[in-house]
């Protein structure tokens, strides 16, 4: 190790040797926040009162006194309260800066009667011209008393073509003027790797994965390069009000990066970002010589991804055993083994992490061929290959995933939010799926997500999910995988900075990490574990600055 003897190299190796008296250095931290109850996820030093901060970066962590005496006459000193301090909250796979842009755009459609749906379509649909598209987001068929259908996408807009999406991504409802104008009609056979559903031999307006393709003409064709600035601008605010310092856009690409570019050059982006892009993309940024972690601090590329099979919310997970209740379903596969090892060597060879979604044990199955493929043909040393989801595991799937030590980002709270689709999987299976316990005792590094919009961005109903495994109607879902709040915390955390390369500059609160914390208004230590959902935090801070105060 080389000692950087700069003023934060001499402050690290003081705070790491336990010194005292570092004010005779006459260094000066900017802030020092004392009086806290402050988890670092630190080995050295687990907890602690007190935090110096300099430049943006964590200068020494330590006791009350031995921070205090640091701060100079322009040092700003701040009282915790006592108050429970950890790291940034990294969610690992989530849809940010899309999502910015369809909260400014779309009627969000988390509604909970298919009466208060169609009155958001039928006003958004008033508004607007007929024949224009009314397009919604947020809609999850678990939470009305049944999926709503075409019949009733008709009745709220009979004058205009309605897109409505599961806030899962993977399956769509559309009315007749939508079918139609798609040129989609009750003859249209399924698409490969996709499905129109049917009732009584009629299309019923829900489809799943390619089936949407037929779509996408109409529905992307309203945005602009500014609505991806004004969407990283809004969700920067939103996940900063949630404790999220961190996120990986995990479908953003080029345009997302360019908007969050162009947000953080106007001051308004004040999250961490770590961008994947899908295969066409990437080929494109390989043309001009880009790779994995290209970017600065703020604002970077993540890895190449690709998709496997379908999702678990919307019942499209590729899975061994059939769905309960669905008669010889086992899910939709949207990928050939060939084709994903195809792309996936073409950006491995140039430097790009691999992220591959994969929710049932068949699409997992074969994404870790891929990935032992890869190995083979061309290894590397440290490719961190990324399974994202990684939903339903076996034993020999875990052994698998250790050997290559790849990481799984697994959805922190689906068992409590999803907790009515839970049944479609039923309860043996649910000992084996987001297991998270199973995971770390293998020794495997597994980091936490919202897949937001999928679910929602909320740090402590992951906690809440993981630690309880209750949905939110009470029921338990596959006791066995519990784990512990420290356990959850870290996977929120230090293990989502490791998926993207950059564990050593966060995810943990020690000297030289970015200063990223999160201030709670309550102790996630100290309380009953059906609450956790209830943390919030009071204040958040971002590279030494404040980016949410309650
Ligand atoms: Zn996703």
């Amino acid at each position: 190790m080389s000692f950087d003897l700069s003023r934060r190299g001499l402050l690290a190796i003081g705070a790491g040797l336990g010194l005292t008296g570092m004010a005779g250095w006459r260094s000066e931290p900017d802030i020092v926040l004392y009086n806290g109850r402050i988890t670092t996820l630190s080995d050295h030093l687990p907890e602690a009162q007190a935090i110096a901060i300099g430049d943006g970066r964590i200068m020494a962590v330590g006791s009350n006194d031995d921070m205090l005496a640091l701060a100079g006459p322009n040092c700003r000193k701040i009282d915790l309260g006592k108050k429970r301090v950890t790291p940034g909250i990294n969610d690992a796979h989530a849809h940010p800066i899309r999502s910015g842009m369809l909260h400014l755009r779309q009627v969000a459609c988390d509604k909970n009667s298919i009466a208060a749906l169609k009155q958001a379509i039928a006003e958004r649909a008033k508004s607007i011209a007929p024949g224009q598209w009314v397009l919604g987001f947020l809609y999850d068929d678990a939470k009305t008393e049944r999926p709503i259908t075409r019949a009733d996408l008709d009745e709220a807009a009979p004058n205009n073509p309605v897109f409505i999406k599961h806030r899962g991504g993977h399956t769509a409802f559309v009315n007749s003027m939508a079918f139609k104008l798609a040129g989609i009609n009750e003859d249209t056979k399924n698409p490969d790797h996709g499905e129109y559903f049917r009732e009584g031999g009629k299309l019923n307006g829900r489809m799943a994965e390619r089936a949407q393709a037929a779509f996408t003409p109409f529905t992307n064709v309203q945005i602009t390069p500014d609505d991806y600035r004004a969407g990283a601008e809004f969700i920067s605010r939103y996940l900063a009000e949630r404790g999220v310092t961190s996120v990986c856009d995990a479908s953003g690409g080029a345009l997302a990066m360019r908007g969050a570019a162009a947000a953080l050059a106007d001051g308004k982006f004040n999250t961490r970002l770590y961008v994947h892009f899908f295969a066409g993309d990437v080929e494109k940024a390989i043309d001009a010589g880009l790779r994995t972690g290209i970017g600065n601090d703020w604002v970077k590329t993540g890895a190449l991804k690709l998709l496997a099979d379908g999702s678990i919310s919307e019942r499209t997970a590729w899975l061994a055993e059939p769905y309960v209740g669905l008669g010889d379903f086992h899910g939709i596969s949207v990928m050939t083994e060939e084709e994903c090892y195809r792309l996936s060597r073409i950006a491995h060879d140039a430097g790009w992490q691999i992220g591959i979604h994969g929710n049932g044990e068949l699409a997992i199955d074969r994404v870790l061929k891929v990935f032992e493929r890869l190995q083979q043909d061309a290894p590397r040393p440290d490719p961190r290959f990324r399974i994202e989801h990684c939903t339903v595991l076996n034993v020999d799937l875990i052994r698998r995933i250790k050997a290559l030590n790849a990481i799984p980002v697994v959805f922190g709270g689906y068992v409590y939010f999803y907790g009515p689709i839970m049944k479609f999987y039923g309860e043996d299976r649910l000992e084996r799926m987001f297991a998270m316990r199973s995971l770390i005792d293998a020794g495997v590094t597994v980091a936490a997500s919202s897949d937001y919009t999928a679910s929602p961005a909320e740090p402590g109903m992951w906690l809440q999910s993981e630690v309880t495994r209750r949905d939110y109607q009470g029921r338990v879902w596959g006791a066995s995988q519990r784990i512990s709040v420290m356990e959850a915390l870290r996977t929120a955390t230090f293990t989502g900075a490791y998926a993207s390369f950059e564990d050593k500059n966060k995810g943990r609160l020690e000297p030289n990490m970015f200063a990223d914390l999160v201030v709670w208004q309550k102790d996630m230590f100290s309380m009953p574990s059906d609450e956790l959902i209830s943390v919030k935090p009071e204040r958040t801070m971002v590279g030494g600055k404040w980016t949410y105060e309650a």
